[in-house]
């Protein structure tokens, strides 16, 4: 047994330091970022937040998104004819999805196909393809990323989750333009508690980074962000993009109906009866949650698997818009106190310093 004593660091760790600004107003700061793909040397351009591929990765999602000139991975359960259904401007915000699976992988080029021929993208490879298991580590893994990549030399990959160096170097010479990046901090993961397993965030971000932009390839970070300011944190660690689920669930744009729960007040009416108040919630999950696993495959969840995912009932908060602006003014609040201009240099104009854990919520 090896044991590292170095302590690796997750977002509650470290805090941002201010820093001698010259930047005017937060209107000032760029939130765009132009990437150029290492493989298919191909440009693009947004604000690289992502939603993530679980009930918030809808088409709901993605035209909101579209609008911020932002980026949702819709998941995985989506027909061909949703797909089809979908407009042109959510199309074009949206991430394919798949597992390690051959089936899966045909059915993504079918509906990449089928999208070209409906005039809906206008060029197979416009759709980026996210290949997204829980665990990245395997060998099979890192051949079948290398099969797609030799299939498809032009379009934008993203693999994951690995959360160390060494892992997103093979996945990057393998064929991925992205690695993601996160084993165990998702909102609904009990990888954790239930393997025992996982990395710190800003730790994994720092030495992920490292690793893959000495490649020319790209980590996007993926969980754990709970607020406007981790966001922040990451971006300074050297994410070059992140993804986010937790902070966009509960909204009208997140998949599911809205659940009605009516509680006892501890106030009186006139009758003297306690009064009932109603709230709204929606039900968030986990990927690989039982619930999950019952609800998307046929024969529920296979006995051998644990579930490493949780379902929460989430207090219902409306339209994501108020939640994204929240984001984007927060990022440009830590943009001016730390002089960076762009989120592209908040690697380079940052410093993170180490603090005593931060209670989760302030
Ligand atoms: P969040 O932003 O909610 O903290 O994290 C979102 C991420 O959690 C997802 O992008 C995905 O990587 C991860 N995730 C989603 N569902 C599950 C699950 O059932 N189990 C685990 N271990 N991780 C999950």
């Amino acid at each position: 047994m090896l044991l590292e004593s170095e302590k690796k660091l997750d977002f509650n760790d470290v805090l941002i330091r201010p820093k001698r600004s010259t930047l005017e107003s937060r209107k000032q700061m760029v939130l765009e970022r132009k990437f150029k793909t290492k493989w298919a040397q191909r440009e693009f351009t947004c604000v690289p937040i992502v939603c993530a591929n679980m009930a918030t990765g809808t088409f709901r999602m993605a035209e909101v998104f579209c609008e911020y000139k932002m980026l949702v991975a819709i998941h995985k359960f989506h027909t061909k004819e949703d797909w089809l259904n979908a407009s042109k401007d959510a199309i074009s915000a949206s991430i394919f999805t798949i597992g390690m699976s051959d089936s899966e992988y045909e059915n993504f080029k079918d509906i990449r196909d089928a999208l070209f021929n409906a005039k809906k993208i206008d060029n197979p490879d416009d759709l980026f393809l996210c290949v997204d298991i829980a665990n990245g580590y395997t060998q099979r893994f890192s051949s079948f990323i290398h099969k797609i990549r030799e299939e498809n030399p032009g379009i934008v990959m993203i693999a994951g989750n690995v959360a160390t160096a060494e892992m997103v170097q093979e996945l990057i010479i393998a064929g991925a333009d992205f690695v993601k990046i996160g084993i165990g901090p998702g909102s609904q993961c009990t990888t954790r508690l239930k393997a025992g397993v996982g990395y710190p965030q800003i730790s994994a971000s720092l030495e992920c980074a490292d690793a893959a932009h000495g490649l020319n390839g790209g980590i996007i970070l993926d969980g754990g962000v709970r607020s406007p300011g981790d966001a922040a944190k990451a971006f300074i660690a050297n994410a070059d993009m992140i993804m986010i689920g937790g902070m966009f669930a509960g909204t009208d744009e997140q998949e599911g109906e809205l659940i009605t729960r009516r509680f006892l007040t501890n106030e009186l009416d006139e009758n003297n009866q306690q009064i009932v108040d109603e709230k709204q919630y929606k039900l968030f999950f986990g990927m690989s949650s039982e619930y999950a696993q019952e609800k998307f495959m046929s024969g529920g969840m296979k006995n051998y698997r644990t579930s490493e995912g949780r379902k929460e009932e989430i207090p219902y908060k409306g339209s994501v818009r108020p939640i994204i602006d929240d984001l984007l003014g927060g990022l440009r609040s830590a943009g001016t106190y730390i002089g960076a201009s762009s989120v592209k240099t908040f690697g380079k104009c940052g410093t993170l310093i180490r603090v005593g854990r931060q209670h989760d919520r302030f």
